[in-house]
């Protein structure tokens, strides 16, 4: 979690450690700590100080988009990303769910 402060650190003052590794360890697992790094300081750095790191872990893919699978829209909602794809067709979260 420490470069995770640090970027933090940086643009933000004091980490709020708690809530980051609550936030954060779970992207840090799925995308690993080079994404979620810099999608950290894409965020912070667009957010000013309105920040909310729920907020940054429920739009994550905004933030990161060296990572491929931000192209990957539902083909319902282009508005939503894909967390799957059935058949070839991309599908969002509630898509894959209603399915
Ligand atoms: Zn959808």
């Amino acid at each position: 979690m420490t470069p995770y402060y640090d970027v933090w650190k940086a643009r933000m003052g004091l980490p709020p450690v708690g809530e980051m590794a609550r936030f954060l360890r779970p992207l840090d697992k799925e995308f690993g700590p080079e994404a979620v790094e810099r999608a950290l300081g894409n965020y912070l750095d667009e957010a000013g100080k309105f920040v909310s790191l729920a907020r940054f872990a429920h739009t994550f893919k905004m933030w990161a988009p060296h990572l491929s699978l931000t192209d990957n829209r539902c083909v319902n909602h282009p508005a939503e990303f894909a967390v799957a794809t059935v058949s070839r067709r991309p599908l969002c979260r509630s898509c894959f769910e209603a399915l």
